[in-house]
């Protein structure tokens, strides 16, 4: 490791065009720098760092990311990132299946987690409503919760999806797909997500929001004669 680390220090290898005399390092750098947020001179430390390690680490390394690449898929039930055909929440004999968070994607599960304050069961819609990005209600994961729906085990829906224009659009969508069923519909509370995202809002806020939820009908359609 320490051979390489004058070079890094010097810095002259992260100036000007890079020109390497290595195509081994080369794609390497070019992998690393393929990935969100990582620029050449990151990629560049991250090869570098590699070179100076053991074999076995990046043996190890790049197994981690094959293993998860191949293994990983979306629980059958919840459409959550899982090892398994079943998310390790919807398995847990300890959740409360009457009550369903649904969502637009994993990391919002994730975030919501977090809080430790939901002890229900989630639906991750793998997205929201937009007509201009070319997304409609049937791109995503509307049917299979209609489906849980119909089943009757579940008691409430909490649309936990951020007041955007397509997030109401969505939110609005289920809401009449489903007002037939025998289902209470809630949104969390509004102020939660300003300015962002769900995954953004802090634990505390989230998970209070998502305590303190309202009807959804009551707060959207008011006027409507409720
Ligand atoms: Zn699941």
């Amino acid at each position: 490791m320490e051979w390489f680390d004058p070079y890094l220090n010097a810095g002259f290898l992260t100036f000007g065009i890079m020109n390497f005399s290595s195509k081994l390092i080369e794609e390497a750098v070019q992998a690393f720098a393929s990935l969100p947020g990582i620029g050449k001179k990151t990629a560049l430390r991250l090869t570098l760092h590699l070179v100076g390690q053991d074999p076995e680490y990046s043996r190890d390394f790049a197994s981690a990311l094959t293993q998860m690449r191949e293994n990983i898929r979306h629980c059958k039930d919840c459409h959550n990132i899982s090892d398994n055909d079943i998310c390790t929440i919807c398995g847990n004999p300890g959740r409360d299946r009457s009550l369903v968070c649904v969502v637009e994607g994993i990391r919002d599960v994730m975030a919501i987690e977090e809080t430790g304050q939901f002890r229900g069961l989630y639906h991750v819609l793998g997205g929201i409503i937009s007509p201009i990005e070319g997304v409609g209600p049937e791109q995503l994961n509307i049917d299979s919760l209609t489906q849980r729906v119909q089943q009757g085990e579940i008691k409430e829906l909490i649309l936990a999806i951020s007041p955007t224009i397509e997030g109401e659009t969505t939110m609005y969508y289920l809401s009449k797909k489903l007002g037939e069923e025998d289902v209470k519909i809630s949104s969390i509370a509004r102020g939660v997500s300003f300015g962002g995202d769900l995954e953004y809002a802090d634990e505390l806020t989230l998970g209070r929001s998502i305590q303190a939820r309202i009807p959804y009908r009551n707060a959207h359609d008011s006027g409507a004669g409720s």
